[in-house]
């Protein structure tokens, strides 16, 4: 049963789509056939998963998050503060990370991930205090090992407390380094093959920590690779009134203003933009990444995400980092923007499926993917599967419905690229109980 070379999840009990009522093959990475209710495949199949206790769903993908921000969750200095004071609170913090606490922060979040349903993550990894330089190496050995399919983000400050910014000096690094640590990492990891399991892409952290110069420079070298570029954008009011008092503009004319506005971009957040300039951004396609709990959590706002989509923006969710959550999962995320934005659209127009895509293949689009996000022919075999057993879902009715309505939590199956990476509810190979042991030591050496 681990990884067939054929393989038919059979009948699953629910799914997103009545093209697959009978189930999926998989051969090898792929989805080869899609099964009509009721229906065996036309292809042999040398095996067959029993789904029928099963709600089966593309694998969820997550648009945006910090790994290592899950060995700060709820800590002490954080604690009911807004955006700026938090970042404030938090920056010396972590400038203490050492490399060991990437690579356990790493494991945690995309353990947590897995277990949460999702199948392709991104991380938005921007501190590269003295002796952390080889943050994202250490992240690309640990997705590898875990097979989750990443798209790792080569983040950046460059605009210290000294040049006007928000972060500490020892926190920053020059242009010139970031460009080129940036270089090296797309050059040895970015794959730009369908299928591909790591993907690099740039991602200067915000306006109020990066210089003018770095932005352009980003974008420039996110041309020539053609890779995707990424940053915060649009979160507060405080950063508003940041880049008219530093820049002279609104976020949005400062991103245009350093040739930021284009497909290859995906923002977090994108709370605060006025008619106009959702329109500039739909546009030219720039994806957004809607973060309901991190948004709720530091009381930023609510995502104008039907008006964005209707202006042409993708619109994906991402749990956010670990700090301002303060969880990874991915499943709870999407109950959370079904009912942040229903607060804002009403019930008829967020529904379950609306926010299920959102998390599938509008957080795919975010990152510039046609090949995962959605049960296809041809798509890659990124699956989650779901049990209903649990105390609270006893009494559903719908079983799609109940997944995101009564709070689905945990994943009892997950497939990435045909191979089972979570089986019985446990990340396949992976010590939990010690992992989380060394989690709790390192975050302590944190407080
Ligand atoms: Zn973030």
């Amino acid at each position: 049963m681990q990884n067939p070379n054929t393989l038919w999840i059979k009948h699953p009990l629910a799914t997103l789509s009545p093209a697959y009522a009978g189930g999926v093959v998989i051969t090898e990475n792929r989805i080869t056939e899609l099964v009509p209710a009721g229906q065996t495949p036309q292809t042999p199949v040398d095996e067959v998963f029993d789904a029928s206790q099963h709600v089966l769903l593309p694998g969820l993908i997550n648009a945006h998050h910090h790994f290592y921000q899950t060995l700060t969750r709820a800590h002490p200095v954080a604690l009911n503060k807004a955006l700026f004071s938090w970042l404030t609170s938090l920056y010396p913090v972590w400038a203490k990370l050492r490399p060991e606490m990437v690579e356990v922060s790493t494991q945690i979040a995309l353990a947590e991930l897995l277990l949460s349903g999702c199948s392709t993550a991104s991380d938005h990894h921007y501190l590269f205090p003295r002796g952390l330089e080889d943050a994202i190496d250490i992240q690309v050995a640990q997705a590898q090992q875990l097979g989750v399919r990443v798209h790792l983000t080569r983040g950046s400050m460059s605009l210290g407390k000294e040049q006007g910014g928000l972060p500490p000096q020892s926190t920053v690094q020059s242009e010139d380094v970031i460009m080129a640590d940036s270089e090296r990492l797309i050059r040895r990891y970015h794959d730009h093959t369908d299928g591909a399991m790591i993907r690099v892409a740039l991602a200067p952290c915000s306006p109020f920590s990066v210089s003018t110069e770095l932005m352009r420079m980003s974008a420039e070298l996110a041309e020539k690779h053609r890779v995707q570029l990424h940053t915060h954008l649009a979160e507060t009011h405080d950063e508003t009134a940041f880049c008219q008092k530093m820049f002279g503009m609104r976020p949005v004319d400062y991103l245009e203003s350093v040739g930021w506005l284009s497909n290859r971009v995906w923002l977090a957040h994108g709370i605060h933009f006025n008619e106009q300039e959702i329109g500039r951004l739909g546009q030219v396609g720039v994806g957004i990444a809607h973060c309901p709990s991190s948004n709720m959590l530091l009381a930023s706002g609510q995502c104008p995400t039907l008006d964005l989509e209707a202006a042409g923006c993708p619109v994906g969710i991402g749990v956010d980092g670990s700090a301002s959550n303060d969880g990874s999962n991915m499943m709870t995320e999407v109950r959370q923007a079904l009912l942040l934005q229903r607060l804002r659209y009403g019930a008829e127009k967020i529904t379950h499926q609306k926010v299920l895509d959102w998390a599938t293949n509008g957080s795919a689009r975010c990152l510039g993917r046609d090949d995962v996000g959605d049960i296809a022919v041809g798509k890659q075999a990124d699956l989650a599967l779901f049990r209903l057993d649990d105390i609270q879902f006893a009494g559903a009715g719908d079983p799609l419905a109940a997944l995101v309505l009564c709070g689905a939590q945990r994943a009892d199956r997950m497939m990435v690229a045909g191979r089972w990476r979570v089986t019985d509810g446990t990340v396949c190979g992976l010590d939990i109980e010690a992992l989380k042991a060394r989690q709790r030591e390192l975050a302590a050496q944190l407080v």
